[in-house]
């Protein structure tokens, strides 16, 4: 039947008469439909991706394309008057992560099933979802984040797994969304959830009940864990995701034929990062209640297991204390002292205990010593992994480390978002690319093509249009369109140094009121949400919205430089922020940033990235050259020697550099007083005169130096349009399908 046939008969009415919300609704349940026509027959060994994140973005369109009826569909709406732009505007974006830890989950399920791979994700369906941000007095406001609505891609499914907890027990209720493989196979994400739980207990802001577990379990994605009863709300969410997975891989493994001894020949669990860590004890009670010796379920549970390392940074390293676990989830405690016990039995080295001597259980550490491979998530970051941060383990198991250098969906992050660039590269080298995107690197032979660079500038102009007029309407932001793109959207924190960014600002509007006119106007761009108890963060994002006001206001300076701050940064704005963009803000004190995807994302849609050799930057550096990124800042080895001698010494910087002297002033000055909260000004300020953990003022002459220089590039038009074809041919090495092939290779072993 044709779309147009099926479209008439769903809905009994032409489609010029339907409104947007009736062929949303329609679109998808045809595309649910032909998705599930291509769910096939399991094989025998299947990837289980257990992750407390799912950072899956919009699904229409995506599914419409790797389904292949997109183009078919929208020609066939603006026959009939309808823009499939504002249909899609209708569907709600999941709220089911955080950041990029959450989308590499979403775009590695994308690609296991475009390379045809039998597998699954497993995680949460939280109602809320991570919170939504507003800016409310120039400060970030949570409120909840509703977006699960009548209709959505969400199926419910009658399976359900008890998940016992120490004085009572919820029923784990399935539920589904079909992973739509680009030109092949349906995979599912299961999302388990509580049917006890009740929006309704949500007060002020995201204020809840903590303690009220049946109502509140599956609320909210990372739920403020600066309290006890936060933090054992984690663990409650955290174990009732893994239990219910453990007990359904169980279960399917079952029917497949294994004896459980087996188990590692027909499943494999990635454990991405360390939120789903308890798997590994639950999965051992499970097999140990299934009739198997204690020993025989801890050899098999380590041949299925294995674990994804994203961070160094040691406050983000899960440690749960031992009296938490008794009082949620007594039943796996003898089972982590076996686990423990164990390791000091074979290692004398307190360092790499799972119990150390303060009663505190070390997650990672059960991952590392009970799992088959640990990976870290960038050349660099791995290299950190093996000799630093855990190189304890590292001589224990060298051959369980290896890295997956993190990709990106090419489906999404450009044949979905940049539908003109994406038509401009096929006509120039065919559509290989969209199934091997290493074919992207077939570009290179047009470095020297007039017509090739002015169509990539004018793709990029048009694309700056298209963001503008959409912050125009759905946010009031006014963009100028002939002006440089600088833009660093991505979660809030001191490591990523938005703060370095706000202080460029604050140095470039002196600069601009002393007379030192930019050649080209600049308008820097940020996104991004905070963590609510991160109080510092919040500063920043104070910072930043302050600094808007005043650049803005101020006449002398906005014809040449503006600063725009998106409320709630997520993956539809992210969609329609990164193919506009000229420079790539990737900032990160070095050695901090695990690998960054965002980076990949930018670089794959054409800007040129500003950044530290830090996580995959370093990758992106060695792809393109030192002609085509602008690179600063101390490296990696350097800053671990300064947080080892701690001789870095911010005070230091304040009093000796006038230049940082006179910025970081500005920051308490009349301007900024006038219109943002002292409280706030002077606490950031002092936080980076006094302490600086991540190092802002090391970096910050070198970050000036070379941001100056790319703004003087781009004024040469063809010289930066030959940077931005460079960046795009090479970015093939970061699609997600390389890094899933290789987990595959590597890892998984699926047959
Ligand atoms: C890709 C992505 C991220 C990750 O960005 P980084 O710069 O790698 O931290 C975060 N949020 C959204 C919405 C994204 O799409």
């Amino acid at each position: 039947m044709t779309m147009e046939k099926k479209l008439s008969q769903l809905l009994n009415k032409p489609i010029y008469d339907c409104t947007d919300l009736e062929l949303y609704n329609a679109l998808l349940q045809i595309v649910q439909d032909m998705a599930r026509e291509k769910e096939t027959e399991d094989g025998k060994k299947k990837i289980y991706y257990i992750s407390a994140e799912f950072l899956i973005g919009k699904l229409l369109s995506n599914n419409m394309i790797n389904l292949g009826i997109y183009d078919e569909v929208k020609e066939l709406l603006a026959k009939n008057g309808k823009d499939l732009c504002h249909i899609e505007e209708l569907e709600q974006e999941p709220s089911l992560g955080n950041g990029g830890l959450g989308r590499l989950a979403a775009c590695f399920l994308d690609s296991i099933a475009t390379l045809g791979y039998t597998g699954a994700g497993i995680g949460l369906n939280y109602h809320l979802g991570l919170f939504k941000q507003e800016f409310d007095q120039r400060l970030q406001k949570e409120t909840k984040n509703p977006w699960i609505a009548e209709k959505s891609w969400l199926t419910k499914t009658d399976v359900t797994y008890p998940v016992k907890f120490k004085d009572f027990t919820l029923q784990a209720r399935m539920y589904e969304i079909a992973v739509t493989g680009y030109h092949n196979r349906t995979n599912k994400l299961h999302l388990f959830d509580v049917d006890t739980v009740d929006e309704n207990i949500v007060g002020d802001g995201i204020s809840f009940d903590k303690n009220d577990i049946a109502h509140n379990l599956t609320l909210f994605l990372y739920p403020d864990d600066s309290d006890e009863e936060g933090r054992k709300l984690r663990i409650y969410q955290q174990y009732f995701m893994v239990s219910a997975a453990a007990q359904m891989i169980l279960d399917e493994c079952i029917a497949k034929g294994s004896n459980l001894y087996d188990l590692n020949e027909y499943a494999v669990i990635q454990i991405n990062d360390t939120h789903p860590t308890m798997v590994i004890p639950e999965l051992i009670r499970l097999l140990v209640l299934k009739g198997l010796s204690v020993d025989d379920s801890i050899e098999v549970v380590k041949k299925t297991c294995a674990y994804t390392n994203h961070t160094i940074l040691a406050e983000a390293l899960e440690k749960w204390p031992v009296h938490y676990l008794k009082e949620v989830v007594p039943q796996l405690m003898p089972i982590i002292e076996i686990l423990d016990d164990k390791v000091r039995r074979q290692y004398a080295d307190e360092s790499v205990a799972i119990i150390d001597r303060y009663d505190v259980v070390h997650m990672a550490h059960i991952d590392i010593h009970y799992g088959f491979s640990v990976n870290g998530v960038a050349a660099l970051h791995t290299d950190i992994l093996k000799n630093s941060e855990l190189n304890n383990f590292y001589r224990l198991y060298p051959e369980k480390f290896n890295n997956k250098t993190n990709g990106i969906t090419f489906r999404r992050w450009l044949l979905h978002c940049n539908p003109e660039l994406t038509q401009a590269i096929t006509g120039w080298i065919g559509n290989g690319f969209k199934k091997d995107a290493m074919e992207l690197e077939r570009l290179m032979e047009s470095l020297d093509k007039e017509e090739v660079l002015t169509r990539l500038l004018q793709i990029k102009q048009d694309n700056k249009h298209a963001v503008a007029e959409y912050l125009k309407e759905t946010q009031g932001l006014t963009l100028n369109e002939n002006s440089i793109f600088d833009i660093q959207v991505k979660r809030l924190h001191e490591y990523k140094r938005q703060q370095m960014n706000a202080l460029y600002v604050i140095y470039k509007y002196l600069e601009i009121k002393k007379g030192n006119l930019p050649e080209t106007p600049i308008t820097v761009i940020f996104g991004a949400k905070a963590a609510p108890a991160y109080t510092i963060a919040k500063d920043i994002i104070h910072l930043i919205l302050c600094l808007q006001e005043i650049v803005n206001n101020d006449p002398e300076v906005s014809p040449y430089l503006n600063v725009v701050m998106v409320e709630n940064y997520n993956v539809t704005l992210a969609e329609k922020l990164i193919p506009a963009c000229d420079i790539s803000e990737q900032i990160s004190l070095a050695s901090k940033e695990a690998s960054g995807t965002g980076n990949m994302k930018f670089m794959l849609n054409g800007a040129v990235t500003l950044g530290t050799e830090d996580g995959a930057n370093v990758e992106i550096h060695e792809l393109v050259g030192d002609d085509n990124i602008y690179i600063f800042g101390a490296s990696s080895n350097e800053v671990i020697d300064h947080y080892t001698n701690e001789d870095y010494i911010a005070r230091d910087y304040y009093e000796n550099d006038p230049v940082i002297h006179e910025i970081v002033d500005f920051i308490t000055g009349p301007e900024m007083l006038a219109v943002g909260c002292d409280v706030n000004l002077y606490r950031l300020k002092n936080e980076l005169v006094n302490k600086d953990w991540f190092m802002t003022f090391l970096d910050f002459k070198d970050y000036t130096a070379k941001k100056e220089q790319a703004f003087a590039d781009y004024t040469d038009r063809m010289a930066w349009a030959k940077k931005m074809l460079v960046n795009i041919s090479k970015a093939g090495y970061f699609s997600s399908d390389r890094t899933i092939e290789e987990y595959n290779r590597v890892v998984w072993k699926l047959n």
